[in-house]
């Protein structure tokens, strides 16, 4: 902003008002077209009062200031905002950067109007050391704003969309942060209270400041294909347009311009050119009552073939942000996509304008609860961000402006909003921890399904659930809520301690009984702190996680006992075996061939398992899977570890367990045995028991390797009625 100082006041004024009368003519023509009867000298005098505040000061463009004033106040009218607003937009600026003080504005144009104008001015910026502290705190005064008057947001999203408009004019090195800002903040804001409108405006600006070179790129591309793309859907829109009115409907159907933005993040998301993905085309049909969304969609649905798995009802089921229509995407000529969105009037204008249609309906449509909704999410977000720091609240606000969501339904009929791409998982524990924790199957509209099944919208999903379930790890790769991960990787962490104290446990043990010891033997509770611990539950952990072998413990403890156990030298070991062993084992060891191996019994490792091999005595090499409990076990003699490597050769087989839990039906078991068969799959032994409602089963079969192995599970778990089916150590 300049000042300027040479010309006269009164010299100044009329070239403003010779200069700005005719633009706030027409901003008073076009508030009298939605509001009847409104204070007009009200209006008048802000005007004056506006004009005169800012009269010495400019833009960067060398604009007079007072031109950005009107431009809000403009963009105000055009949301249909109330007079009251519309002044405050006018005077948004004068506390801020002149002499004039709240109360000056109070005493002038009242009380609401100040109060508005407090609320625009406390959310200018403050500089912080980081983007993300400096965008963290605007969202949070933008919120705290709103909370005490919704107007504020409103006047502030015009603010912004002004000096976008206008951003070239500002110095070049201040651009980036502002669009930054705007983008990371104002669109995601303006998009979650449904202003459609600003948003996607917002964004366009964002990416020509951003990306000059893409949106030139784009504007370019879409100035060539405009004439063909108005003829095909032209073509599409005649046939519909006329069906619809042999039934005395008049849609208005017109050709949705897609932003550049959305283009632009599809290309980047897909990775697809340009062509692709604006290959896609969209129109919108606009009817009078909600039944007409319907029946045109009859229509169009007869008309053209629809793609199955494109259709969303957001009439009967309304995005977060107040969002209705209904969504379809059907086959056009020459065989080009086609997306249809079909909505009301009134629908119409609240995804245009969001929040800001609610003074359109002032006498509360009964439609129109779009306010409610926003000012609740607003405040539950800033109850939570009281315990919060920065990171964590843009992290919250970063899932609930960002995230898509599906509606789902409980057999009673409850209602669940989650991510898009949520599990039965997600559902599970969205209903109750405890229902998480021992979920051991789904039912999604009456059908058995897979615990990783993505829901859909409209789904109907019944938990089921098994005192003997517990959490897996495997789900933490497709959950989608923050709940949902926060529990099983509490429960996962818990149980990790757990097995590690036993393991800890066990090894000490066998510690105690070697050198006839107990746990209070005085030899070692009063020599603990010589092992460098302080009490015995912290030794046994560490024993447990490998951070201390039983080696040191038995050195620190009996220094006298320099004992000359055999250590054999590797060298001798391995020629000791070579003689004995065979080469079909499927094994190398550290470069050898002919060493004496054997599988372990525990974990039965498969080629394509990560494996480790075990060193014994007159034994030769044990092959263990790397995640083996009891090759971790084994780890407290670490110079008996060595490393192997598969090396098949022949039509080998290997044993596996599997346990397969399901749905208690008839043919359970023939449809498990037969499914395995058909993958070229020996079955050594098959047991099946029932408990419960659900069927448990064990199978212990020979595969190949790994991918066979796969292939077996995969095939199991598509047949009806299987929860789950997971290779195990020993049966239980
Ligand atoms: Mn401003």
């Amino acid at each position: 902003m300049k000042t300027v100082f040479q010309a006269k006041e009164s010299t100044l004024l009329r070239r403003m008002h010779q200069r700005y009368d005719k633009e706030f003519e027409k901003l008073l023509m076009e508030i009298r077209d939605y509001a009847s009867d409104f204070d007009e000298e009200r209006l008048r005098k802000a005007y004056n009062y506006a004009l005169k505040s800012h009269l010495r000061q400019q833009r960067y463009s060398g604009e007079p200031y007072f031109d950005h004033c009107l431009n809000v106040a403009i963009l105000l009218a055009e949301l249909r905002m109330d007079v009251t607003t519309i002044i405050a937009g006018l005077l948004h600026d004068v506390v801020e950067d002149t002499d004039i003080s709240l109360s000056d504005l109070s005493e002038e144009f009242g009380e609401n109007v100040s109060k508005l104008v407090d609320g625009v001015t406390k959310i200018s910026e403050l500089k912080f050391q980081s983007r993300e502290l400096q965008q963290a705190e605007t969202f949070r005064k933008m919120l705290l704003s709103m909370a005490q008057d919704v107007r504020v947001i409103i006047i502030k999203f015009a603010d912004r969309l002004h000096n976008m408009r206008t951003l070239e004019h500002v110095p070049q090195k201040k651009r980036p942060r502002i669009a930054l800002e705007t983008r990371d903040v104002y669109a995601p804001l303006a998009h979650r209270f449904g202003i459609a409108k600003i948003k996607w405006e917002l964004e366009d600006l964002c990416l020509k400041h951003l990306e000059p070179d893409i949106y030139e790129m784009l504007v370019d591309k879409i100035q060539l294909t405009r004439s063909e793309r108005e003829k095909y859907i032209e073509n599409i829109a005649n046939p519909i347009y006329k069906e619809m009115a042999k039934n005395n409907i008049y849609p208005t159907i017109s050709g949705r311009p897609k932003s550049f933005f959305s283009i632009y993040t599809k290309m980047k998301k897909r990775n697809r050119p340009f062509e692709e993905i604006y290959d896609l085309l969209a129109i919108r049909i606009v009817v009078e009552k909600v039944e007409e969304c319907y029946y045109a969609l009859g229509i169009i649905h007869n008309l053209f073939n629809p793609v199955y798995d494109r259709f969303k009802d957001y009439i009967a089921m309304p995005k977060i942000n107040g969002y209705q229509s209904l969504h379809t995407t059907v086959v056009g000529p020459a065989g080009k996509m086609v997306e249809i969105q079909i909505r009301t009037n009134a629908m119409h204008i609240l995804a245009e304008d969001g929040i800001a249609a609610h003074w359109k309906y002032k006498h509360g449509s009964k439609e129109d609860n779009s306010i409610e909704a926003a000012l609740n999410w607003v405040k539950e977000l800033l109850d939570r961000q009281i315990n919060e720091d920065a990171g964590d609240f843009m992290e919250d606000l970063k899932i609930d402006l960002f995230q898509d969501e599906v509606f789902l339904f409980s057999p009673k009929g409850d209602l669940y909003k989650l991510p898009a791409s949520s599990s039965p998982i997600d559902f599970a524990y969205a209903i109750h921890t405890n229902i998480g924790n021992h979920c051991i199957g789904a039912k999604v509209n009456g059908k058995i399904v897979p615990l990783r099944t993505q829901l859909r919208s409209g789904d109907q999903v019944e938990i089921i659930t098994s005192q003997n379930q517990k959490p897996s790890r495997d789900w933490l790769s497709f959950v989608k809520t923050s709940k949902a991960r926060h529990w099983i990787k509490k429960y996962l962490k818990e149980e990790q301690f757990t097995q590690t104290r036993e393991i800890g446990q066990e090894i000490f043990n066998k510690f105690l009984k070697k050198n006839h010891l107990t746990e209070k033997s005085p030899e070692l509770v009063d020599n603990i702190s010589k092992i460098g611990f302080s009490n015995l539950e912290s030794l046994i952990i560490a024993i447990g996680r490998g951070e201390i072998v039983i080696d040191t413990i038995q050195k620190k403890l009996f220094p006298e006992e320099i004992e000359e156990k055999e250590t054999p030298k590797p060298a001798n070991f391995f020629t000791k075996y070579l003689k004995k062993s065979r080469n079909q084992s499927g094994i190398r060891v550290q470069g050898m061939d002919n060493m004496l191996i054997n599988f372990a019994k525990c974990c039965h490792p498969v080629p394509g398992d990560q494996i480790m091999g075990y060193l014994t005595k007159g034994k030769g090499v044990t092959i263990h899977r790397n995640d083996c409990k009891n090759l971790i076990n084994l780890l407290e003699e670490k110079q008996r570890i060595i490393d192997v490597e598969w090396d098949i050769e022949k039509n080998q087989e290997f044993l596996v367990h599997l346990m397969i839990i399901g749905e208690d039906r008839r043919d359970f078991l023939r449809d498990v045995t037969l499914s395995v068969s058909k993958q070229d799959t020996n079955i050594v032994m098959a047991n099946f028991s029932t408990e419960d409602m659900y069927a448990r089963g064990q199978l212990h079969i020979q595969v190949k390797d790994l991918e066979h192995l796969t292939k077996i599970i995969n095939s199991i778990s598509k047949l009806p009625g299987v929860f789950s089916v997971e290779r195990v150590n020993e049966l239980n």
